[in-house]
């Protein structure tokens, strides 16, 4: 059984669940780990959606490599108005309606 490293920490399990599929579409063993998989349906504090990636250790830079990748798809930005971070599609921010104007990755 090879040692495995934990890679990163998803904020929910939607985030998790993708961040699993296009790992392992790069041909990266991922398992799932954390409180949200604990636990029946309907008993999850809502809110409280800890959940861990880990990758076996050998393939740990390389699902590094290919987080960052995804990352760089989809750089977020942060509204120098009111500073809240805004998803790549929005031009405006959601917030205030300031002018996309900084990169945030
Ligand atoms: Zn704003």
């Amino acid at each position: 059984m090879e040692e495995q490293t934990r890679l990163v920490a998803a904020g929910n399990l939607l985030e998790a669940h993708t961040w699993k599929g296009m790992l392992e579409a790069s041909g990266i063993q991922v398992e799932l780990k954390g409180e949200a998989l604990l636990g029946g349906v309907g008993e999850l504090p809502t809110g409280i959606q800890n959940v861990e990636l880990w990758v076996a250790e050998s393939q740990y830079e390389l699902a590094k490599q290919q987080m960052a990748s995804l990352n760089a798809h989809c750089p977020q930005w942060k509204c120098v108005n009111c500073h809240e971070i805004n998803e790549s599609s929005f031009e405006l921010c959601w917030n205030c309606s300031a002018e996309r104007s900084e990169k945030y990755s």
